[in-house]
């Protein structure tokens, strides 16, 4: 199996609907072992029976990103019990409700700050703390989103915290590169998930990427599980500083050759046609 003997930690399962419990699914079908961790205790009941469903059982942790002396915590922990790992999944993302909807220009200055702590910076320091347990071949992987890349109605602040952690992952692939550790991010399709609820009108990108991406359908968690693991195991080993779309392809569209009505029903045609 393509992940024996590889071990890692996933941070961001919520629940089986998460895309961080895709990519855990697809390293442990394929033989990794996984560690977890959950935001608060509410999310503990439910991250518990998937890292059991993993014969992880005693590897589940708790890091709420935002609190520095958690991610210590959690690097003493994973020394404790795994000594050295493979990988490490960054799936984490958050900014308060007001920036995911309505005027850009609204945006606070404490959204703003929360936004990039969260959903930027913490990768920054969860790569630093946990580097001195990475392996010499190890691969850190994070998610990000097209509307890092182009202007995506009401992804606003999350846009500018997707295109910081974009770079931040490039940045880290420079750096890292020397100590034998591989930094990439997969820019997955919309998937309807807890995070995605916050996002305004996401049901209406969910039917638009259907219907214009090159494979008319929309990407599932373990489609990106699978790329996911691809990125964390040796398959992948000279790719680093990647921002690999799972898309279904809906990134290299310039422009549909078809405009469908809410119906789903053809409007328009490349021929410029009205139907
Ligand atoms: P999800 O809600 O299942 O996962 C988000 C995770 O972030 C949750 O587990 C949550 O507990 C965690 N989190 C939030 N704040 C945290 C904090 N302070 N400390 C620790 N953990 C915290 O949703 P998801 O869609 O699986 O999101 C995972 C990643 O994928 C995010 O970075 C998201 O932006 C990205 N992504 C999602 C989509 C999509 O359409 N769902 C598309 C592309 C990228």
């Amino acid at each position: 199996m393509i992940m024996n003997g590889k071990k890692g930690v996933i941070l961001g399962v919520a629940n089986n609907k998460s895309i961080a419990y895709g990519i855990a699914k697809a390293c442990a079908d394929q033989g990794a072992q996984v560690a977890f961790t959950y935001l608060n205790d509410s999310l503990k009941k439910r991250v518990e029976p998937i890292a059991a469903e993993f014969g992880s059982e005693n590897l589940v942790y708790p890091c709420d990103v935002s609190n520095p002396d958690e991610i210590k915590a959690l690097k003493d922990s994973l020394e404790k019990d795994l000594g050295q790992i493979d990988f490490i999944v960054h799936s984490i993302a958050f900014a308060p409700k007001e920036g995911l909807s309505g005027r850009f220009y609204d945006i606070s200055k404490d959204a703003f700050d929360i936004a990039m702590d969260v959903s930027v910076y913490s990768l920054i320091e969860i790569t630093r703390e946990l580097k001195p347990l990475l392996s010499e071949n190890s691969s850190i992987l994070t998610l990000s989103y097209y509307g890092g890349a182009k202007y995506i109605p009401n992804y606003n602040l999350m846009g500018i915290a997707k295109a910081a952690l974009e770079m931040t992952t490039r940045y880290l692939a420079e750096d890292l590169g020397k100590d034998g550790c591989r930094v990439n991010a997969i820019s997955a399709g919309p998937i309807k998930t807890l995070a995605a609820a916050g996002i305004g009108e996401f049901r209406f990108m969910l039917k638009w990427n259907e219907a214009h991406a090159p494979l008319k359908k929309n990407v599932t968690t373990s489609e990106v599980g699978n790329s996911g693991m691809y990125l964390l195991s040796d398959l992948s080993s000279a790719v680093t500083g990647e921002i690999h779309y799972v898309d279904c392809g809906y990134n290299i569209m310039g422009m549909p050759a078809t405009i469908f009505d809410e119906d789903g029903k053809q409007k328009i045609a490349w021929n410029g046609t009205d139907k």
